[in-house]
């Protein structure tokens, strides 16, 4: 009897400990299933889809180069999956845990689904530790960041990653897939996306030329990574976010490189954080944290002029280079810098008075990486109303960090029109008395903006 392998975001063949089981037990069938339906499934954003397109088609190439294929299918996952083990006579389903709230929902509900004879069988892998079993004395889940990665350590390095297989079982039948392009996850008019094939190579082989890339210039990671105008950070997170490589294997491949690299280490071990999170608190994409953020005077996005500045702020037009420049790259190649999503993060929230939840939403639909637990935790992060957070009244001035982190080359490639400006006066052209023609004026003053916002905050016990 055949087993099926359930993918979700653990798209690739090498240290995936589903295929690795499934492979030593007989045939074959991975399965993809598109799933917008699980109740209170939250369905994957614009540019998601987009990656999501190409790492299948990537994924399915190199299955039938080892005798096999990717079988598609679309609805509710649980349902899908039941209906396809009993077309099949399947003896297993086998997957990698995920910790979205909607995806444990649904494994339950697979679970009972399940035809007689068939078990569900879940693996570890996507994370360097299961989220929750790292715990503090008294046997709690860590909720704060510093702790977490301490005790996390202690457990380095992960596992050696495992062989990719080198060949697949095929079932006697292949069951019917769907057609990849009736699937639609591509745009069409506009195609808003042609920025993004050049930027990226979504699959597992796009994913280890990354590393490779980054291990040549790893050594400069601590130096450079916060300058928005080098490339100086790995560009990993798509490629992590939808598991074409493992966290084990970035960790080991990094350790090998050499060099001092725990600051890279300590910032991929965010992501597994964001996890931590979302596992003690699912809804953690939608509520604060602190019930003391419930009672915050935001403004009303519903409002014509907040909305106005809402629709500035995602187009890149809100007078601050910097955050211009960050929200032009998000939408022109689906990433963002991570200094600049800190400070256009910011920016909404305590500029505009803009709830986090409205920019966790732009950037869920906008960004290529864009994750649960790691979006969330950092919207919150940002905002004050976090488990582990900034304070609110750490207001970052975006032309300080402008300057500070020598955003210069960075603002003249994606806002071309102050590429004439100097490397002094790009920051700030208004305080610098350039007027560029079609470029705004900022849309609130920054010192206007901070006594707003202190005052908003000072009405609340947030
Ligand atoms: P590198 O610096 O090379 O880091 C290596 C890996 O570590 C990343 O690929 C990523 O997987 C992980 N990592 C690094 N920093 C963080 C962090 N702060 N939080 C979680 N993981 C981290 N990251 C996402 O993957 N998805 C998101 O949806 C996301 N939303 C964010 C929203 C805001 C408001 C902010 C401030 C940050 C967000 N981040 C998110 C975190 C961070 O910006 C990106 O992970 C990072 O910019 C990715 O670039 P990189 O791969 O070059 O990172």
């Amino acid at each position: 009897r055949p087993a099926l392998v359930w993918l979700r975001r653990d798209l690739r063949l090498a240290d995936q400990a589903a295929f690795a089981e499934a492979a030593s037990a007989g045939p074959v069938i991975p399965v993809f299933v598109l799933d917008d339906e699980t109740p209170k499934h939250r369905k994957m954003g614009g540019a998601s889809r987009w990656w999501l397109h190409h790492s299948l088609a990537s994924l399915d190439a190199d299955l039938r180069k080892i005798g096999s294929r990717l079988v598609l299918r679309r609805g509710v996952a649980a349902e899908v999956l039941a209906d396809l083990a009993r077309e099949t006579d399947a003896a297993a389903i086998h997957c990698l845990h995920h910790y979205e709230p909607w995806w444990r929902n649904a494994e339950k509900a697979l679970k009972t689904a399940l035809p007689e004879g068939c078990s569900l069988e879940k693996h570890h892998g996507n994370y360097l530790m299961p989220p929750g079993s790292v715990t503090t004395g008294s046997g709690q889940p860590y909720k704060i960041y510093t702790p977490f990665w301490r005790a996390l350590a202690q457990h380095m390095p992960p596992a050696k990653p495992l062989p990719a297989p080198k060949a697949l079982d095929a079932p006697k039948a292949w069951p019917d897939s769907d057609d990849l392009a009736d699937w639609k996850l591509l745009p069409t008019k506009p195609d808003w996306a042609t920025g993004f094939a050049s930027e990226w190579t979504p699959g597992e082989a796009g994913a280890a030329d990354r590393v490779d890339a980054f291990l040549a210039k790893a050594k400069h990671y601590e130096d450079r990574r916060n300058l928005p105008s080098i490339e100086g950070t790995s560009r990993l997170s798509p490629h992590l976010h939808f598991g074409e490589i493992s966290p084990a294997t970035v960790w080991h491949a990094t350790i090998e490189a050499g060099g001092s690299v725990e600051t890279f280490l300590k910032e991929l071990v965010w992501r597994d954080y964001g996890q931590n999170v979302i596992a003690q608190y699912p809804d953690y994409g939608k509520a604060n944290a602190r019930d003391a953020f419930d009672d915050f005077p935001w403004r009303d996005p519903s409002d014509a002029q907040v909305k106005a500045e809402i629709e500035a702020w995602e187009q890149g037009r809100t007078g601050y280079p910097l955050v211009d420049a960050g929200m032009r790259q998000l939408w022109a190649t689906g990433w963002m810098h991570n200094r600049v999503r800190m400070v256009a993060a910011s920016f909404l929230i305590k500029h505009l008075l803009v709830d986090w939840r409205v920019g966790e939403r732009w950037f869920w639909d906008t960004l290529v990486d864009a994750d649960y637990g790691s979006n969330a935790t950092n919207w919150q992060w940002t905002s004050g109303s976090g488990v582990d957070s900034n304070m609110f009244v750490r207001i970052m001035a975006p032309l300080t960090q402008s300057e500070k982190f020598d955003a210069a080359g960075y603002i003249r490639e994606w806002v071309p029109e102050l590429a004439s400006l100097s490397d002094k006066e790009i920051h700030d052209p208004e305080a610098a008395g350039k007027f560029v023609k079609g470029y705004p004026k900022k849309i609130i003053g920054h010192k206007q903006a901070r006594e707003r916002a202190l005052a908003a905050h000072a009405t609340t016990k947030s």
